[in-house]
């Protein structure tokens, strides 16, 4: 499924088979999850997208041809961190995540939205043993990114989730298993997603700009709307850390200075470090995550972006690729 032009819908072509390059493998792509930062590149609102593109960035497939890492037939996971220079000043202090000239896979490098996809071996996954190709894909980026959120938010024993999609059904239950209580916040009247957080270990779940049951300690903005920022500020304590984890979010309006003041952190979170990646691939067996899915038709990517954009999703969407 191709990007063409954003703005558009993908469109479904027949590409020629790509090639492994060095230090590269060639994987049969199995699932691959659909991630709202699918629809900001779609939607036109990341810039310079490589075009023609087939976006996609939470894959999971089997190695065709390998590289030295992994050997044929092994099962992988290509995540949105799709290469990096090892040079900037970033890259060497293990923040690889901030490279100035990373490319990122289903962005400026082909993904998964396809039967065949290329991928750099080194910034490649093992997919834990006990999971689903289906329920595998949405922990490469809803699980991976929602966790490095988690893990930057400290160590508060209060969290709110702003926004209950994919990533948040994921990080709750790796909140839970940390010991940590978890708030639910999402849009008004949305009961059906409320209950769902409920149902995954949250305490509380209810309307984003109404109040908060009480304090929180800290809160990860998952919902693209700036207008939550203030809000979640206004919801956490003195001393708490307010994390934006999406790639992409309307303007913040202005808010008095007093929503940040005693020493609040407001910050965002950006990409993946292959060490997020491997510790998160880790944990999440002995959570045990378990991943609710949505499955769609590889051929269907249009109507699975469409129910993403409209919060329809229960947990994450994922295309089913291999027959
Ligand atoms: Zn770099
Ligand atoms: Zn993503």
């Amino acid at each position: 499924m191709v990007l063409d032009s954003p703005g558009t819908p993908l469109r479904e072509a027949e590409l020629t088979d790509p090639e492994a390059g060095p230090g590269q493998v060639l994987i049969a792509v199995d699932a691959c999850g659909v991630c709202r930062t699918d629809l900001h590149v779609v939607d036109g609102e990341l810039p310079e997208p490589k075009l023609p593109l087939v976006p996609g960035h939470q894959v999971v497939g089997r190695v065709v041809e390998g590289g030295e890492r992994f050997r044929a037939g092994d099962r992988v996971g290509v995540p949105w961190l799709g290469w990096t220079c090892g040079e900037c000043r970033y890259c060497r202090t293990g923040r690889e995540n901030l490279c100035d000239r990373a490319r990122f896979t289903g962005y400026q490098l082909d993904g998964g939205y396809a039967e065949l996809v290329t991928a750099d071996e080194r910034f490649c996954f093992p997919v834990p043993e006990g999971y689903e190709d289906l329920q595998a894909a949405p922990l490469l980026c809803a699980g991976l990114i929602g966790y490095r959120a988690l893990r930057l938010s400290g160590d508060a024993e209060r969290l709110g989730l702003y926004g209950f999609g994919a990533s948040a059904h994921i990080v709750v239950q790796v909140a839970r298993h940390q010991g940590r209580r978890v708030f639910a916040f999402t849009r008004a009247g949305d009961e059906e997603a409320q209950a769902f957080a409920r149902g995954l270990g949250a305490e509380w779940a209810g309307s984003a700009l109404g109040p908060a049951p009480e304090e929180l300690d800290a809160a990860i903005i998952f919902a693209p709307a700036g207008e939550l920022v203030p809000a979640a500020l206004a919801a956490t304590a003195k001393g708490g850390t307010v994390v934006c984890a999406g790639i992409h979010m309307s303007d913040i309006p202005s808010f008095p200075y007093e929503l940040l003041w005693g020493e609040r952190v407001l910050r965002s979170v950006a990409n993946l470090t292959r060490h997020d990646g491997e510790e998160f691939m880790g944990l999440a067996p002995r959570v045990p995550v378990r991943t609710e899915v949505e499955a769609f038709p590889l051929t269907e990517a249009n109507e699975a972006l469409a129910r993403l954009r409209a919060g329809e999703v229960r947990g994450a969407a994922v295309l089913r690729v291999a027959a």
